[in-house]
């Protein structure tokens, strides 16, 4: 999936921010591409379970799937995996939150590519 060059700053910027706690958004594309990051009211940014109030969540189908940050590697857990099938992309920004330590997944786990378009 293709996503922009400040989308991709926001995450890392936001991941670095929050670390060693998890940072925890929505992505939201316009014409495939996505460019922007939500960041929803009520999130809980903690170590290893950060999550994303639904009933925070509005309804809008701009929203593609989610991001979320590692303090290690960019490895989805259980619980992740689970969350990833609300989602068609989702992204784990990993430690030590560079572009190559960007993972995203598709709604079913597998690897997805990421490509920045400016
Ligand atoms: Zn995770």
């Amino acid at each position: 999936m293709k996503i922009t060059q400040q989308a991709v700053d926001f995450i890392l910027e936001s991941a670095k921010g929050a670390y060693p706690r998890e940072f925890v958004g929505l992505l939201r594309a316009r014409g495939g591409i996505i460019t922007e990051v939500l960041i929803i009211p009520g999130s809980k940014f903690e170590i290893n379970r950060s999550s994303i109030f639904q009933n925070m969540v509005p309804i809008d189908p701009s929203i593609v799937g989610s991001v979320h940050s590692h303090p290690g590697p960019p490895i989805p857990s259980r619980a992740d995996l689970n969350f990833f099938e609300k989602g068609k992309i989702n992204i784990i920004a990993g430690y030590p939150y560079t572009f190559e330590s960007l993972a995203a997944y598709n709604a079913d786990g597998t690897p997805a590519k990421l490509e920045i378009v400016k």
